[in-house]
């Protein structure tokens, strides 16, 4: 039962929540949103720097490149940046929130599942 609720919480939250999370910005077009959140799955491509590209014992976050502390760090500032004041573009904030949701996605992916299937503890 557990494989099978990660692998709809997985696909949930990298696939059906960026299409509610596109409400958020109500005077764009909720389908350009919703492929600028999908197209922050494009992170991944940093799994191709190591060797194996996939490793199930391995947490993403914190390993990868692009899913390393300081870009964790870049992805949350950009959700929160006066892109009004600084004259820089809306989009940015979506990409931003696009990449905190997936961070969130692989470390649930990881940690949250292990924790209740008693393979890790706190
Ligand atoms: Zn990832």
């Amino acid at each position: 039962m557990l494989p099978l609720l990660k692998l709809l919480a997985h696909y949930g939250l990298h696939l059906v929540a960026p299409y509610f999370l596109a409400a958020l910005w109500p005077k764009r077009s909720r389908l350009r949103v919703y492929l600028l959140l999908l197209a922050t799955m494009a992170i991944d491509l940093d799994h191709l720097l190591v060797r194996p590209i996939f490793d199930p014992e391995r947490c993403s976050v914190g390993f990868h490149l692009l899913h390393s502390w300081p870009f964790v760090l870049l992805y949350a500032l950009l959700c929160v940046l006066p892109y009004g004041r600084l004259g820089w573009p809306w989009w940015l904030r979506v990409l931003g929130v696009g990449l905190c949701l997936h961070i969130f996605t692989d470390w649930q992916d990881f940690v949250l599942w292990r924790l209740l299937d008693g393979r890790l503890s706190l």
